[in-house]
């Protein structure tokens, strides 16, 4: 059921993405759409920092060390083989390990199993491990995710804010902007950002209500991020291309923007439908580049657990 599960989410990730590509005009994920291939791309940002691209899969972060690779998700469970295999061939590489969950999706923990299995390091929030001790049906489309074994949940969870001996900062992103496990990771030295689903790099967010996520917390995120970042600093999504400050800004006034119709719209007594038919992110479309209504119906929803007065 899990893999059954996983393979449907994938194609519509498959399919999200090459609808996205296709009006970007990416060749990268057009190929994606055709058919999946493992072919990683690798971005260098620093002599230590890497972003892999895996056609269908997020990002993933990697850093070398002389005290093995550290890795900020770890790809979906179809994907894993393929990340190891690319990390393998990084200038520098050694064994991972450490792997960051930056929240608990299928897309971020397909590698616990295997990390977990030989012993190494898989940090999250504790609310993210939390999520990946039960399973999870999503109400709006009755999609299921199985726990995972007590083996590939991770063994090393925190609250707030934690920094590694190697210098690398984490921590808990409270505003609940995905899911209510977000974490980022801040490389300061290589002035890096990496920040999950947090922040959406391409297309519009997922707004995983069914764990704690809003469009609330998707507009509190992105200012609270913004206090980690300078104009130099590259910001890694789960999904996109790299960010900068500047696009955190614009953001956060779009979110804005779309959040205060959405609350407006709740305060009226609206349904989601009609949230869907007012169009409250009209000006943005353009710009994001593909149908908005999955993600208003979500966000309108999300407001219900946050702000109704019966919730
Ligand atoms: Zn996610």
């Amino acid at each position: 059921m899990y893999e059954h599960a996983q393979t449907r989410r994938q194609l519509l990730k498959t399919a999200i993405a090459g609808a996205a590509g296709l009006a970007l005009g990416s060749p990268a994920r057009r190929a994606a759409a055709q058919a999946p291939p493992a072919a990683a791309g690798v971005q260098r940002l620093t002599d230590d920092l890497f972003i892999i691209t895996i056609p269908g899969e997020a990002n993933v972060l990697a850093q070398t060390t002389r005290d093995g690779v550290v890795l900020v998700d770890g790809a979906s469970a179809a994907g894993s083989d393929a990340l190891m295999k690319a990390v393998a061939a990084l200038p520098g590489a050694g064994p991972v390990n450490v792997l960051f969950n930056t929240h608990w999706h299928p897309e971020q923990t397909g590698s616990n199993e295997r990390l977990g299995t030989a012993g190494k390091t898989i940090i999250a929030q504790e609310n993210t491990r939390l999520w990946l001790t039960t399973d999870v049906t999503w109400p709006w489309n009755g999609q299921k995710f199985k726990r995972l074994p007590k083996v590939a949940q991770p063994n090393k969870t925190f609250y707030e804010k934690e920094t590694l001996a190697s210098g690398i900062r984490y921590g808990y992103i409270p505003d609940a902007a995905h899911t209510d496990g977000d974490l980022y990771v801040h490389f300061p030295q290589q002035n890096v950002l990496a920040v999950g689903d947090a922040v959406c790099g391409q297309g519009w967010p997922v707004v995983d209500w069914a764990t704690g996520g809003w469009i609330g917390g998707i507009v509190g995120g992105l200012q609270r991020l913004q206090t980690l970042a300078d104009d130099k600093t590259r910001i890694v999504p789960a999904r996109g291309p790299v960010l900068t400050l500047a696009d955190l800004k614009s953001q956060f006034e779009m979110y804005g923007a779309i959040y205060d119709r959405l609350v407006t719209m709740l305060n009226k007594g609206r349904s989601p439908g009609e949230a869907v038919d007012a169009k409250p992110t009209k000006e943005f479309d353009a710009r994001i580049g593909v149908n908005p209504d999955e993600f208003v119906r979500r966000s309108f929803e999300s407001l219900w657990a946050y702000l109704s007065p019966d919730a």
